[in-house]
């Protein structure tokens, strides 16, 4: 489609779709609406995630492509069914009686029926002079984007939090020199710095002040003692930043990612369709979820996930209703749970949620927001201090087991492949059990708990999973 030269197209008075954001999310869901016959603009401000990576890998069919490439294919693709790529950055959306007007950072405005939001991820590395310059180079997070360049090379990886130790342990198939700098005051547990160190990772404390390069090569990590760490290469836990280019206007609230009780990040919480909490606006790619992909954790994409790794285990929905507390009376540092009420209050970017009322129904069942009001009820009774002045009744559901607990094991051919699938909100379900039970399968070491409740076959759906135990 022709437009403008300068990457900009002159923009219709309204579409069907507008997608904010032409990543692979955005664009790979342009192809699939412009074969739909729907009207759909893409605009795109132009930094995708992995920009600063010279290859995409894991790519099948295109392994080693370069990122500008691909997207430049994509954008052909969707142009070819009809979609209009439009240069430019969504500043605004707000509803309107029959959809959306959409604004963006030039003044231009349009209308959409619906609106697709794939704007992707922002990473946030640790605050050390040099580490950004490599970024994407020999500064990396992902063994799977780019472990196999590395393989074999002398690796640090900078501790900054819980993820730290994760990265030791995956680096470290792919290196015999593995080193952790715990840089923070994170110290993982002593039972997961004696499996490091069983596996021959190097643990150093020490702050690190400066990422040393040289002939365009990183060399080491400078510490505060003066010491050089060498390094060919140097592994971080980036924070993940979900939400800060969304568009304002629309009400789409960040969900925190937490992990072992970290919170590694914000992202835009979906239900298996794709959908936000705000009716019309569906989310994809990585600003929806920004988990990786090895440990394939249950909740929203179980479903879709599952089935074409050849497991069958049975999925109902299941909904939880939630309370957004705008202006709440008041203020908490961690989530608190109240097993007497059946809630949680969770401190949230700009409020508090109240969650709680979980309940299977058919996906499709209407939302029953006298559960959101009697979880109010309890909650205002065991605290009545918790006022509000505005509040916002929200529910979601997602496919999870029907007892809501997890089932554990490994893929049949797949023996690197640890599945866990299922959703809860207490015990190990979800958590940084789960993800160690699944780790001490893939790495054949002896469970930290007794798996056998967890295996899949309990549900009498055969023999799937092969079990490890
Ligand atoms: C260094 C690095 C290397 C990586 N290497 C690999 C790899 O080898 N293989 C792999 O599979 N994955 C890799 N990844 C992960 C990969 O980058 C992401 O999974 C992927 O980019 C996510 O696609 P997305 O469409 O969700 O977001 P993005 O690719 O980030 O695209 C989002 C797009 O939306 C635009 N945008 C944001 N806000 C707005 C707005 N308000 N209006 C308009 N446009 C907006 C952005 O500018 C961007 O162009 C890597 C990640 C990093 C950080």
């Amino acid at each position: 489609m022709s437009g403008n030269g300068d990457g900009t197209v002159s923009v219709a008075a309204s579409y069907d779709v507008v997608v904010i954001g032409g990543g692979p999310a955005g664009l790979a869901g342009a192809v699939a609406l412009g074969r739909s016959l729907r009207t759909v603009l893409v605009v795109d401000a132009g930094e995708p995630r992995n920009a600063p990576a010279a290859h995409a890998h894991n790519v099948l069919g295109r392994e080693g492509v370069l990122p500008r490439e691909l997207l430049a294919d994509g954008r052909a693709e969707a142009q070819r069914y009809g979609v209009q790529v439009h240069e430019g950055t969504v500043t605004g959306a707000v509803r309107t009686d029959d959809g959306f007007t959409v604004t963006l950072a030039d003044g231009t405005t349009t209308r959409a029926r619906r609106l697709l939001v794939t704007t992707g991820l922002r990473d946030e590395l640790p605050d050390v002079p040099g580490l950004a310059q490599r970024w994407g180079r020999d500064v990396l997070h992902c063994p799977f984007c780019h472990g196999w360049e590395v393989r074999r090379q002398q690796l640090v990886v900078l501790g900054t939090g819980p993820l730290a130790a994760h990265q030791a342990g995956l680096f470290r198939q792919l290196s015999d020199d593995v080193t952790l700098l715990l840089h923070s005051e994170h110290e993982p547990a002593a039972d997961v710095m004696a499996g490091l160190t069983a596996r021959g990772v190097r643990v150093l404390h020490g702050r690190a002040t400066a990422v040393e390069v040289a002939d365009d090569a990183v060399t080491g990590i400078r510490l505060e003692s003066g010491e050089l760490v060498p390094a060919q290469a140097v592994v971080v836990a980036t924070g993940l930043d979900g939400v800060s280019t969304l568009p304002t206007g629309l009400g789409l609230e960040p969900t925190e990612l937490e992990v072992g009780g970290t919170v590694l990040g914000r992202h835009l919480a979906v239900d298996g369709t794709g959908a936000t909490a705000v009716p019309g606006v569906w989310a994809a790619g990585n600003g929806a979820n920004p988990i990786p992909q090895v440990v394939v954790a249950a909740g929203a994409h179980t479903a879709a996930l599952l089935k074409p790794l050849g497991l069958e285990i049975p999925l109902v929905a299941e909904r939880g209703y939630h309370l957004q507390l705008a202006a709440p009376s008041i203020e908490l540092e961690l989530p608190m749970i109240y097993r007497a009420g059946g809630f949680a209050l969770t401190p949230m970017h700009g409020g508090l949620r109240l969650g709680g009322t979980v309940e299977i129904a058919d996906a499709d069942a209407p939302p029953n927001y006298a559960r959101a009001e009697a979880l109010w009820g309890r909650a205002a009774q065991l605290l009545p201090s918790l006022t509000v002045v505005e509040k916002r009744s929200w529910m979601g559901s997602r496919p999870a087991l029907p007892d809501s607990v997890p089932a554990v094991g490994l893929l049949p051919r797949m023996p690197r492949i640890a599945v866990v699938a299922g959703h809860g909100h207490d015990g190990m379900i979800g958590g940084p059990a789960s993800g160690r039970l699944a780790a001490e399968l893939l790495c054949g070491a002896t469970p930290h708990i007794d798996p056998r409740p967890y295996r899949a076959d309990r549900f009498g759906w055969g023999t799937v999973l092969r079990q490890a135990w």
